[in-house]
């Protein structure tokens, strides 16, 4: 199989639908709408930086923590990687759950449960 041949057999064989499965919107599913501007993100992130009110109004999740890490002094910087890293990763695997195995949490215990992962791998650096 060449590898223009291998594209196609993997093309044909991933489901995408054009439906964000955390907000249900027909939206096709991409970065930025999924962990920045997708509804169920949005009040996602206002629970893991409540104290946080001037992050940039920008579509581009990359440009907010890159703009807000540049603003901070180095000893910040790791937290904010930090947090930064299990909140996306959050939203990532709860995303694969209710995709794969049809399971969802509830927006309140996936902010708590994500704020004590990262306090967790905070304490642990
Ligand atoms: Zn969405």
């Amino acid at each position: 199989m060449t590898p223009v041949e291998g594209k196609k057999v993997v093309a044909k064989s991933v489901h995408i639908t054009p439906k964000c499965v955390l907000c249900n919107q027909n939206i096709l599913e991409a970065r930025d709408h999924l962990f920045w501007t997708c509804t169920f993100a949005k009040r996602f992130w206002r629970g893991i930086l409540p104290r946080i009110v001037n992050l940039p109004i920008t579509d581009s999740i990359k440009r907010v923590w890159v703009l807000r890490r540049n603003s901070l002094q180095d000893n910040h910087r790791v937290y904010w990687d930090t947090l930064w890293a299990g909140a996306v990763w959050a939203l990532w695997r709860e995303r694969n759950r209710r995709i794969f195995a049809q399971e969802r949490k509830e927006l309140q215990h996936l902010i708590t449960e994500t704020n004590l992962q990262i306090n967790v791998w905070y304490s642990i650096l």
